[in-house]
């Protein structure tokens, strides 16, 4: 039967497989192999002619068979890859289909950041970095012949947002494939690979686990594709665990209620915060008055839990509100049921100088604020107080 609701085909969709003692959900395989009848039997599954469990760093394990059918349904994908990390299924795009040059447009997670400018030229793998600002460069940065143009949209902390169909129409006359980092939007709410993307990474670590207790990746993309990067996944040894999978599979099933209830939440924190006398400014693609909003009412069908707020106020006055925050807790990381603060000048970008970060529209006096499921009226009021602070 064909469902039409993302939540039933997650819950529901098993190839038509049932456990065969009724388990909804499918149990940990909570083993390195998995033992055959026969070596004819065996060697059919080595020579991929049938589908099969074999050995669980390969990725031939049932409970990651079960999550990578979700993986894949997310993102309306032929196929997924689920990894150990969301930086282990970066690198191992990389370095299967980015090896003639990765561009990277925007603003990216730190890690990204590092691997790409620093790492991959160190393995010979030429980097080409342009900020938002530098996208009319695009075209001319796509005549040297890059494999591969990966995007965040929106983009951490400033949630600037890019045209995921516009990029891809121009990186595809040069025959160059479009990685989007989906981490960020989440599959609720932005999908890369109907607007023409090629491929879709996710720090599974975020919205897909959902509660901060998994660390996790995924590469989502053609049959065709992903054939080309199972080999540096199983050599680099990027596998998930079975019992991190299973966890994983278990949050997906959460996801469209989790999400769309921090959508709602994080855009009443945004309209109260931008109401705020000692607010200088709100980043969410959510309000009108945002410059990337009429872009994101287009390729989004929500706005987000994140969103970034500039304290009207020094740098010291910022950490000030963000140490006197009760509900918020002061940790890196985003996307779980609890919510999250960070200052980025003191975290993510710390290693920018601050002419860097105002190039990048990071204001020093900025807090980037990951909106979990607490009532949204106790959130507000946690902001208010700790605003009072200062
Ligand atoms: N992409 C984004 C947008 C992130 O925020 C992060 C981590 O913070 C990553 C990728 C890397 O993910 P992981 O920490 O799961 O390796």
């Amino acid at each position: 039967m064909d469902y039409v609701g993302l939540t039933t085909k997650l819950l529901h969709s098993k190839n038509g497989s049932k456990d065969q003692h009724g388990a909804p959900h499918t149990p940990i395989y909570n083993t390195t192999t998995f033992a055959f009848n026969s070596t004819a039997d065996i060697l059919a599954v080595v020579e991929g002619k049938k589908a099969g469990a074999l050995y669980t760093r390969y990725g031939l394990n049932p409970s990651i068979f079960a999550l990578e059918q979700q993986l894949a349904l997310l993102e309306g994908a032929e196929a997924a890859w689920a990894f150990c990390s969301g930086m282990a299924s970066e690198a191992a795009l990389f370095m299967a289909l980015g090896r003639k040059g990765v561009i990277c447009l925007g603003d990216a997670y730190g890690g990204t950041l590092e691997l790409i400018a620093d790492q991959l030229p160190q393995l010979g793998i030429p980097s080409y970095m342009l900020l938002g600002s530098q996208i009319d460069t695009l075209e001319e940065t796509l005549k040297k012949g890059a494999g591969i143009v990966f995007f965040e949209t929106p983009t951490n902390p400033a949630l600037e947002i890019f045209d995921i169909a516009a990029i891809c129409k121009l990186a595809h006359q040069y025959g160059t494939l479009v990685a989007v980092d989906n981490t960020f939007a989440s599959p609720i709410n932005q999908q890369p690979l109907s607007l023409g993307a090629d491929l879709v990474i996710h720090s599974a670590t975020k919205y897909l686990g959902g509660h901060s207790d998994i660390t996790a990746g995924a590469l989502m993309g053609s049959k065709e594709l992903l054939a080309q990067v199972w080999p540096w996944r199983k050599n680099l040894g990027q596998m998930i665990a079975p019992e991190v999978a299973s966890l994983l599979s278990r949050s997906l099933r959460t996801l469209q209620v989790r999400v769309k209830q921090q959508n709602e939440s994080a855009a009443a924190v945004a309209n109260a915060m931008h109401k705020h006398s000692k607010i200088a400014k709100v980043l969410y693609p959510g309000l009108p008055d945002f410059p990337g909003h009429e872009l994101a009412k287009k390729q989004m069908s929500g706005f987000g839990g994140m969103l970034s707020i500039e304290v009207a106020g020094s740098a010291e006055q910022t950490s000030k509100v963000a140490d006197n925050l009760k509900l918020f807790a002061l940790a890196p990381s985003l996307g779980g049921v609890e919510s999250l603060v960070t200052q980025p000048s003191t975290t993510t970008h710390h290693g920018l100088t601050p002419e860097e970060r105002k190039r990048r529209g990071i204001s020093d006096s900025t807090l980037r604020l990951s909106v979990g499921l607490e009532d949204a009226r106790d959130l507000i009021a946690d902001l208010e107080q700790a605003l009072s602070s200062i």
